[in-house]
């Protein structure tokens, strides 16, 4: 049940207090070049919590210089690869003794869950590091039996300077699925966290520092996409670039690498996951699933199966039961225990959802449940469900990036498989069915980088996430994640007695 709106007017005092607001460069918490700053929002209230110094073009000169002579100069890609893992073993450590702090930061800029926060999302990052940390040690090339009377080998090196921009959604995991593999493998790092998100990675670099870490090896610039973010995709002495966020905004950082030097850049962009539920599906549990996969994080998952495919046979008492579900997620404030539901990330995204469920409802759809703002303060949205929905309106094409669960009805197989597949995205999908035929012709005929059967959000450290289509290039996490980060080095020697 929605919790009163009163609760939201009242908001509970954050069990933290924010003590890194500055940009992180070569070691050490500096000001921004311009001395400019920014504000930091409350998503509860609007309120702002801290001003936080922003980094710009002058910023990430300094700090792709600062990386530049910690990769070139050492120690980081030099020492062995055992003590890069332990540096990273530490600061899972160190991360599990300040797990409730990076949750509180994470709930107070982003508006999740706290328990989440703290159940879910800080141990991933610790368990995210020891994953890379027992990489570190294991990456090495192979010996190539060439034609000729040659010794040839390869060798993985670390690519140099990585460039990172992430977004807001998940800012701890995104941090840890940009660093882990970089620092695995022995790069040294400039990222740029989101602008609504910048606290909780500033934390966390702090801590990775704390764990042994080399200064200048991983820096953080605080600021807006057009000026620090532009700044790094253009950089000519940036040799990577890894960008999670929008398809927008994929193309033009793409284009500014192409533009400068051609930096290879990997790409976790949108999504309009289908979640198919077929026709022997347990109605209740796949409500429950579908509830899951849309609305988990406030619905910001640039996976969420946003497109609620159900077989027309279990169509209307799905469409009941989801409904009924939607009215009783707890929504409210996201320190209080027990909610489901925080605030949208700011006003930008709080409209932008408005504005798609007016268009949903001018379109034909059907309004089930929801629909309107929450409470009277911050950015809370009521859980919405579109019943009725066709493939040409907008609520079915676009991401809208929040609690709207759209829901669409199907005859057979073929058609579900044309019209889930009949998108610019490919992110994920996910199935519903106990017949293993159902199941093994969809993951077969979707085109997504991730199939959830019976599932959905399994993300675990060994998994490899990444899109099709325009939702991107190349994948992270696990063992593909690290290629992102390596250069192969042939390197070919004359045998002088070709004999032996
Ligand atoms: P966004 O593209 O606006 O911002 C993402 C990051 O890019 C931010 O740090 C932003 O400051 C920066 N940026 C913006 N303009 C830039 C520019 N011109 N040059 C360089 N950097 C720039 O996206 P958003 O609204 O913050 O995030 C939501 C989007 O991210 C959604 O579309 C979602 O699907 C996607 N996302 C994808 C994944 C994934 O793994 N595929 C994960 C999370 C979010």
């Amino acid at each position: 049940k929605y919790s009163t709106a009163a609760a939201v007017e009242d908001p509970i005092n954050p069990p933290v207090k924010v003590n890194y607001t500055q940009l992180l460069i070569g070691g050490q918490f500096v000001d921004a070049a311009s001395g400019k700053t920014f504000q930091t929002l409350d998503p509860r209230t609007g309120d702002v919590i801290a001003n936080v110094a922003e980094g710009d073009a002058e910023d990430v000169n300094r700090a792709v210089a600062t990386a530049r002579k910690a990769f070139d100069e050492g120690p980081w890609p030099r020492m062995a690869a055992y003590e890069r893992q332990r540096v990273l073993l530490r600061f899972a450590d160190l991360i599990e003794q300040h797990n409730d702090e990076l949750a509180a930061l994470e709930t107070w800029d982003n508006g999740k869950p706290y328990e989440q926060a703290a159940k879910i999302e800080v141990p991933m990052l610790a368990r995210l590091m020891r994953y890379y940390a027992g990489w570190a040690d294991k990456i090495h090339g192979l010996t190539v039996p060439a034609d000729g009377p040659y010794h040839v080998q390869t060798l993985h090196e670390p690519i140099g300077v990585a460039g990172q921009i992430i977004p807001w959604n998940f800012p701890l995991l995104m941090f840890a699925w940009k660093v882990g593999p970089a620092l695995a493998c022995g790069n040294a790092i400039v990222m740029k966290t989101a602008e609504q998100t910048p606290l909780s990675a500033l934390f966390a670099a702090k801590l990775l520092h704390e764990a042994g870490l080399p200064s200048g090896v991983l820096n953080v610039v605080s600021g807006f996409g057009p000026t620090a973010g532009a700044a790094i995709a253009s950089h000519m002495d940036v040799d990577k670039l890894a960008f999670t966020g929008s398809t927008a905004t994929g193309k033009v950082v793409l284009q500014l690498a192409a533009k400068s030097n051609l930096k290879p850049v990997t790409l976790e962009l949108g999504g309009k996951s289908p979640f198919i539920v077929c026709e022997d599906a347990d109605v209740d549990k796949a409500v429950e699933l579908a509830h899951f996969a849309l609305f988990f994080n406030q619905g910001q998952c640039c996976c969420a199966g946003s497109r609620t495919f159900v077989h027309e046979r279990v169509y209307d008492e799905f469409v009941e039961k989801a409904k009924a579900r939607a009215v009783n997620r707890s929504v409210g404030d996201p320190f209080k225990g027990g909610i489901e539901q925080g605030p949208q990330i700011d006003s930008d995204q709080f409209d932008k959802i408005l504005n798609y469920i007016n268009s949903g409802i001018e379109s034909g759809a059907t309004l089930e449940t929801g629909g309107e703002r929450f409470g009277n303060k911050g950015y809370y949205i009521k859980p919405t469900v579109f019943s009725n929905v066709k493939d040409d309106m907008l609520i079915a094409k676009d991401e809208i990036f929040g609690p709207v669960q759209t829901i669409l009805k199907y005859k057979d197989l073929d058609e579900v498989i044309r019209r889930a597949n009949s998108t610019c995205y490919g992110l994920a999908a996910g199935v519903f069915t106990h017949n293993i035929d159902t199941a093994n012709t969809l993951t077969r005929a979707l085109r997504v980088g991730t199939v959830w059967v019976n599932s959905f959000d399994t993300f675990d450290a060994a998994i490899p996430f990444g899109g099709y289509k325009m939702s991107g290039h190349g994948r992270e996490k696990g063992i593909y994640s690290l290629n992102n980060y390596l250069q192969v080095k042939a390197v070919v020697t004359p045998l002088h007695n070709p004999a032996w």
